[in-house]
């Protein structure tokens, strides 16, 4: 029987750092006897003196604890695999290897192999640009302040309000009362962290005319956008510039995260090819969210630009669910799908071929918003989601809702007019919000 064994990170001294090795066996104590003939040391790590299992460690044999089973004489067969899990008590044993300079600051994710003083250096002469400042970009941003990336741009459309306290954790009731912009108070929060980290902060509303200019100079993208409208521009973007871009997104108690690397992986498009009808995907606004989903796909995240920067492998598709704890990581094609039309170098919502377009109806104080899809809006769908939202009234030829202190006034086809302000990005803001893109 050949058994594959997972070695954790504290014994893979032991193994000159690989992290699964193959041993035979017919039970769990023959596997853990063979291999410590191949690896001397694993045996006194793993058993006690009497020849039991170490009380601070656990073995799964897949996912089944053997404590539950027969222990060490729990039987393996083929292609079973084997978890060594040791307790993992958290902090650092770090002792001040790197006392001196700026590595002190970096001295725990410097003694990781996988970064190392040259990983370090490599993040120092980064640039990162993370669109939108909502929840993923607040942790992803605080995480990647902290380890150190050198340049860091936020960017992002809105201001911060009672409600994004919640979940948006670079944020705090005094950002509220002085009405700060997102993208400033989160650049203000972020140079207090770490001031050797060039912090940009850009209030401003994505589109097609400006994302270009916006991505340029990034090593990577990383998305804290609230529509899916404009992540189908920033993948656009960033494929035409050959910059790779880190997709999230958290609604209610899940999330999704993937890396797209300009002709390696696929993008998002070769997944979705197209964008849902208006007013039928889920935001946060109206089905809400537990704060714990998008804190853990910002973390991922962030874990996933530090790789691509440092040139690791990226993951592929990492689903969440933090209320049921399942977690997986779906393979995607191995490159870019032939069928994929931005991956054959297409960028039809770059070229505003396709997407939300808003026009400021002059003298009106009030902004059209068009849905491009052909979409048909359900009235009674919408009704139910906004009511306890705010005020809200319809009857078979538009929908109309107070909300926020504007009022907008909804069609079937997806238009809406956005009375009580004469910006366009607001008008965008409040589609994106409680329609949907
Ligand atoms: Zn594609």
């Amino acid at each position: 029987m050949s058994v594959k064994v997972r070695i954790p990170v504290p014994l893979r001294n032991l193994t000159g750092g690989l992290e699964q090795v193959e041993v035979t066996g017919t039970t769990v104590r023959e596997v853990i006897d063979n291999l410590t003939s191949a690896l001397p040391g694993i045996r006194e790590r793993v058993l006690s003196e009497d020849n039991e299992l170490n009380r601070f460690l656990t073995v799964f044999v897949n996912s089944h604890d053997i404590r539950l089973g027969q222990g060490l004489e729990t039987g393996v067969s083929d292609g079973d695999e084997l978890t060594i899990l040791p307790l993992v008590a958290g902090g650092s044993e770090a002792r001040g290897s790197f006392s001196a300079g700026r590595f002190d600051r970096y001295s725990r994710q410097v003694i990781l192999p996988e970064i190392g003083r040259t990983g370090q250096e490599r993040l120092e002469n980064s640039s990162v640009i993370i669109v939108g400042c909502g929840a993923l970009g607040t942790v992803a941003a605080t995480a990647l302040t902290r380890a150190g990336v050198g340049r860091i741009r936020l960017v992002d459309r809105d201001f911060i309000e009672y409600h994004n306290l919640q979940r948006q954790i670079l944020f705090d009731e005094d950002d509220v009362r002085r009405q700060l912009p997102k993208a400033i108070a989160a650049q203000q929060h972020l140079a207090a962290v770490n001031s050797t980290v060039e912090v940009e902060g850009i209030v401003t509303d994505v589109n097609y005319r400006n994302v270009e200019r916006l991505i340029d100079g990034a090593d990577v993208v990383v998305d804290g956008l609230d529509n899916l409208e404009t992540r189908y521009l920033l993948n656009d973007a960033s494929l035409k510039h050959r910059i790779p871009w880190v997709y999230g997104a958290a609604v209610s108690s899940c999330g999704m995260m993937m890396a797209v690397i300009p002709a390696r992986t696929p993008c998002i498009r070769c997944l979705f090819p197209s964008l849902p009808p208006a007013g039928e995907s889920a935001t946060c606004d109206t089905a809400g969210v537990v704060n714990a989903a998008p804190m853990v796909v910002g973390a991922l995240q962030a874990a996933e630009t530090m790789k691509i920067l440092l040139g690791k492998e990226t993951l592929g598709l990492v689903a969440v669910d933090v209320w049921t704890g399942a977690f997986s990581r779906l393979a995607v094609a191995p490159g870019p799908s032939s069928d994929c039309p931005a991956c054959r170098g297409e960028y039809e919502f770059l070229s505003a071929r396709f997407g939300v377009k808003t026009t400021s109806l002059c003298g009106r104080n009030a902004v059209q918003v068009m849905g491009s899809r052909g979409a048909s809006l359900s009235f009674d769908e919408l009704a139910r989601r906004f009511a306890p939202l705010g005020d809200v009234s319809y009857n078979e030829f538009m929908l109309r809702f107070v909300v926020d202190g504007y009022e907008m006034v909804i069609f079937p086809d997806a238009r809406a007019i956005v009375k009580g302000t004469g910006d366009e990005s607001i008008a965008r803001s409040l589609y994106a919000k409680y329609v949907g893109m």
